[in-house]
């Protein structure tokens, strides 16, 4: 069939929206016509190289939409279903059988590559069509079954993309991988989406104190009207001692969303011990950080997260049903742009003043 698609060419052009033919589903695939698509930083520093993926791509991971055919070997999706897109997996390694899928043992291939995991790809042999699963800024996506995650019908679709990346990885990480509880303090490091769900999911656990970090005030501004209770800028005073005085000597957990790589430091410097630290933002490539020694002794910690740790096939309905009970209000952050209008949603994302862009189809 025809689609429409915006495809990534290289740093200095912008997307540009073409027709493709793209194939029928093979027996393990389920065609999805996208409703609406979250744009994310990601597809931003691939489209620019930051992150060196090959191009050219389809790129686009924050899709949802509604079932318009499926292989002969699923059962559990039929036609009309409305379905979150997430990241791929192979439903077999030890990862996957412990619900890790973001640890996948072929999560890059089935990924990063663009292609699917025999190396063809479902436009054409030359264009990425499988990015993050599924190549989402397109009218339509080819995805593996373990990519769509049914959700109800009462929810608004076009709103939903995010949660299969953004949402899942910031409330993810709260959860599954720093498993914060009520009382915990924690710092937060940028306020993008996933920082901002963090936040949610901070007050959601009952954390306390939840400090965000943000140089821009009107972010700031939004992560106390989502619940955290001081809020601090990287550019006036000493971060690190204005959350030890905060926290009474050190923050239980923190979070580093925001990708600047002096936000690492400080995610460090400012934890308690025992305190553990999780890395979600997506610094450029070869970014080193000398590690004082100091920051780690007496039990702290720190990791990286992908996808929050989080089994999405759980994980998404019960992000859809915490956002039906008022819990995650993020359509605060959230400005609709025309699929058209991709070209500018990117550039007044990368300026900041829009937090999560979301392309409707
Ligand atoms: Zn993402
Ligand atoms: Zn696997």
């Amino acid at each position: 069939m025809i689609i429409r698609a915006a495809i990534a060419i290289s740093p200095d052009q912008p997307f540009q929206i073409k027709e493709f033919e793209l194939e029928e589903p093979r027996k393990d695939e389920v065609l999805v016509k996208i409703s609406a698509s979250g744009i994310c930083h990601t597809d931003i520093a691939v489209k620019e190289q930051s992150i060196n993926l090959p191009l050219p791509m389809i790129l686009g991971h924050e899709g949802s939409g509604v079932v318009e055919a499926i292989g002969e070997n699923i059962s559990e999706l039929k036609i009309g279903d409305h379905v979150v897109l997430t990241s791929d997996s192979c439903g077999l390694c030890s990862r996957c059988e412990k619900k890790l899928p973001s640890y996948c043992d072929e999560f890059v291939e089935r990924n990063l590559s663009g292609k699917r995991i025999d190396g063809t790809s479902p436009i054409n042999s030359v264009i990425g069509s499988r990015f993050v699963g599924q190549s989402s800024f397109a009218s339509h996506s080819l995805v593996s079954a373990r990519s769509a995650i049914k959700i109800g019908r009462s929810h608004p679709l076009r709103l939903m993309g995010p949660l299969g990346c953004g949402l899942m990885t910031g409330v993810g990480t709260v959860f599954h991988a720093l498993e914060a509880d009520s009382g915990d303090s924690i710092a937060i490091f940028g306020a993008g989406t996933v920082g901002l769900s963090s936040v949610m999911g901070s007050l959601i656990k009952g954390c306390y104190p939840i400090i965000i970090v943000d140089p821009m005030s009107y972010r700031r501004e939004i992560a106390l009207e989502l619940g955290a209770t001081h809020a601090l800028s990287p550019e006036t005073g000493n971060v690190v001692a204005q959350i030890l005085d905060i926290t009474g000597g050190g923050a239980d957990f923190s979070i580093e969303a925001s990708g600047n790589p002096s936000a690492v430091g400080l995610s460090l410097k400012c934890l308690a011990r025992p305190g553990w630290s999780a890395q979600l933002g997506a610094t450029p490539a070869q970014t080193f950080h000398p590690l004082d020694m100091d920051h780690l002794g007496f039990g702290r910690g720190i990791k990286g997260v992908v996808m929050g740790d989080a089994y999405a096939k759980e994980f998404i309905p019960f992000l859809a049903s915490l956002h039906q009970e008022g819990k995650l209000p993020f359509e605060k952050f959230v400005k609709e742009y025309k699929f058209e209008d991709i070209n500018t949603a990117v550039q007044e994302s990368q300026q900041g003043s829009v937090i999560k862009p979301i392309l409707i189809m």
